[in-house]
């Protein structure tokens, strides 16, 4: 996220600094104001110290919105933040000396859908009022329609559709050193990537951001989903303490990242079951846990072919930038499982070497076309049909271990009820041990009773105070000794 008011944190500071509230009833304040967008929808963002009461939103005569915070301090005291997009055309907020309220203005073009909604605070977040703007969902599907009649005209041509993903953008800027800013450097390399793949007839790229601002990782796989993408790379510059290692990495899915993904698939299905359309065409919905692990074995070998293809290429580019190989991690961006994904890795910029060659207008070029050349060569030979064996054999052993688990923990709660009903046992053989009463029934005998106890029939006699010659009657309630 933009932040649009620096001063903010200095306000903050002077905020924080004042022991004394201004008005008694609150410590509630407005610690920071953040804002992002995409092409699609934007958020301003206001970061509060304590959980918000909030007002319904209201309209001036001048179209503006506004709501109130209640008993909240904002300081300076009256800001106006001029943003000049397509989903906002002015933001103020103005703190109410009278009644210690802070009003909140925001004006958005007649297009735009605003709605606002209160966050609460989570580990990472503080508590948060949200103003969600975006262009109103019927342009939206619109939108989308089109694309998809786009991507139907394409898959009919056969030309193949490449989803290029340069990672972080806005708030999330990646690594930064040596002069290169991942966010933007992996943005430039994209564009240059896209540019080779746009002068070939056979192929179609699309970027899932074209400029600063973030998307979430599942939102960039969905992004070439959509599209119906033949393949989906996600672009990264690399960074590690130790400046001596160099070189590029090219990823595809890793068998543990996969597992979780697995079972946050079949748990996700399980949440969404009530929701599901009957007749649904999504494949994951109807599939057993283990169909989708097929599913992903299957599509883990398809990326591996096109991270094998692409490392190929990017290792001999260059004379002076080697190879790291071709590696496995459970990067969320590449849990797909409708295309084959890999995430590249284009050098370290904590290494001198490294960091220079990227910077280096001709490397740059060489080491985007050599992406292209490997997309392609994967996309033009026949993709070898195979299941990523090692991911099944590790999908096992992980089942057999959480069910080897699952009966360990289910043994430890039968042994803890055994050990329970124990104790209960011992308690009862305690009690046992413990003075008793005991109603006489006819029949009885003094003698009788006392072998029952394991006590002896004097013992018996005393505890009752009875005499020599005294006897038992039926209903007689006797006190037994303990033993
Ligand atoms: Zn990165």
């Amino acid at each position: 996220m933009l932040k649009i008011k620096s001063l903010l944190l200095v306000s903050l500071f002077l905020v924080v600094s004042l022991s004394v509230p201004l008005f008694a009833e609150t410590n509630q304040r407005i610690t920071d104001i953040r804002f992002w967008q995409s092409p699609e929808e934007a958020q301003v963002v206001l970061d509060l110290s304590q959980p918000p009461k909030v007002s319904d939103v209201g309209r001036l005569n001048n179209g503006s919105l506004f709501f109130d915070i209640k008993s909240c301090i904002f300081k300076p005291g009256h800001q106006r933040y001029s943003l000049q997009n397509q989903f906002l055309e002015s933001l103020s907020v103005q703190q109410n000396e009278i009644d210690g309220s802070t009003r909140v203005f925001f004006k958005v073009p007649r297009s735009v859908e605003a709605k606002t909604f209160v966050l609460p605070s989570n580990e990472r977040k503080s508590d948060r009022i949200v103003i969600f703007l975006r262009e109103p969902q019927a342009k939206l599907l619109q939108k989308q329609t089109a694309e998809l009649n786009e991507v139907k005209k394409l898959k009919a041509e056969n030309i193949k559709i490449i989803v290029l993903d340069p990672g972080h953008g806005g708030e999330d800027p990646g690594t930064s050193c040596n002069g290169i800013v991942e966010k933007s450097y992996v943005l430039a390399m994209a564009k240059l990537v896209k540019a080779y793949f746009d002068r070939d007839p056979r192929y179609k790229a699309i970027l899932t951001r074209e400029a600063d601002y973030i998307i979430p990782l599942e939102k960039r796989r969905e992004i070439a989903e959509r599209l119906g993408a033949d393949a989906f790379v996600s672009i990264h510059v690399n960074w590690n303490v130790k400046k001596a290692i160099n070189g590029i990495e090219v990823y595809y899915e890793s068998p543990k990242g996969a597992v979780n993904e697995a079972d946050r698939l079949v748990a996700d299905k399980e949440n969404k079951a009530d929701f599901a359309t009957i007749g649904s065409t999504n494949p994951v919905l109807a599939a057993s846990k283990n169909q989708i692990a097929q599913m992903q074995a299957n599509i883990m070998d398809q990326s591996r072919q096109l991270a094998e293809k692409v490392e190929y290429k990017l290792a001999n580019a260059l004379p002076n930038m080697p190879s790291r190989g071709v590696k496995r991690a459970g990067f969320r961006v590449l849990h797909s499982l409708n295309m084959p994904s890999i995430l590249v890795e284009y050098g370290y910029t904590s290494n001198k070497i490294d960091s220079e060659i990227l910077k280096d207008y001709t490397s740059r070029t060489k080491l985007a076309q050599a992406l292209y050349a490997g997309i392609s060569n994967f996309l033009q030979t026949k993709v070898e049909g195979g299941i990523d064996a090692e991911y099944l054999e590790y999908y096992k052993a992980m089942n057999a271990k959480k069910a080897k688990l699952e009966a360990d923990k289910k043994k430890k709660a039968a042994l803890k009820k055994n050990t329970n009903s124990k104790a209960a046992n011992s308690k009862t053989k305690k009690s046992a041990g413990k003075t008793q009463k005991y109603t006489v029934k006819h029949g009885d005998t003094l003698s009788g009773i006392a072998k029952k106890y394991g006590v002896s029939v004097q013992a018996i006699k005393t505890a009752n105070k009875m005499k020599k010659t005294d006897v038992i009657k039926s209903n007689q309630i006797l006190i037994i000794p303990a033993k």
